[in-house]
């Protein structure tokens, strides 16, 4: 079992943003921007390569919701999700990470291939 599918179950906490019947946000643990938020679905993808179309519809809309709660909905926000070893995923867990509270810098992968965001 992933750390996020522990999360979803109840077995560790996490700093809750927003949560519905199929999808969960929560607060990164190790913060890359003022605002860094994780979002999950309950149900398990182990990534994007694998997510249903029909729930990632229903997703967009939660994710939606998400960044008018967080009040970056018009300041604007980054959207990310690393798929597989050379896209940098760590947790084996569909995630989506949300960015936002300040004007962010766009890394060349291809000069430093390290850099995630
Ligand atoms: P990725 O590299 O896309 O798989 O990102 C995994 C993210 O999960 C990283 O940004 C971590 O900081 C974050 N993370 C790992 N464990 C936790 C946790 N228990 N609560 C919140 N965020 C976490």
């Amino acid at each position: 079992m992933t750390i996020f599918e522990k999360i979803v179950a109840g077995e560790i906490p996490c700093n809750k943003v927003l949560e519905n019947d199929k999808f969960l946000a929560f607060n990164d643990i190790n913060p890359k921007a003022p605002i860094h938020i994780l979002i999950i679905p309950k149900k398990h993808f182990e990534n994007f390569q694998e997510m249903d179309g029909t729930l990632m519809g229903e997703m967009t809309k939660f994710i939606q919701e998400v960044a008018v709660l967080m009040g970056v909905d018009k300041s604007g926000y980054r959207l990310v999700t690393n798929c597989g070893e050379n896209g940098g995923q760590e947790v084996m867990h569909l995630h989506f990470h949300l960015l936002a509270g300040a004007k962010l810098g766009w890394v060349d992968t291809a000069t430093d291939p390290q850099s995630t965001f």
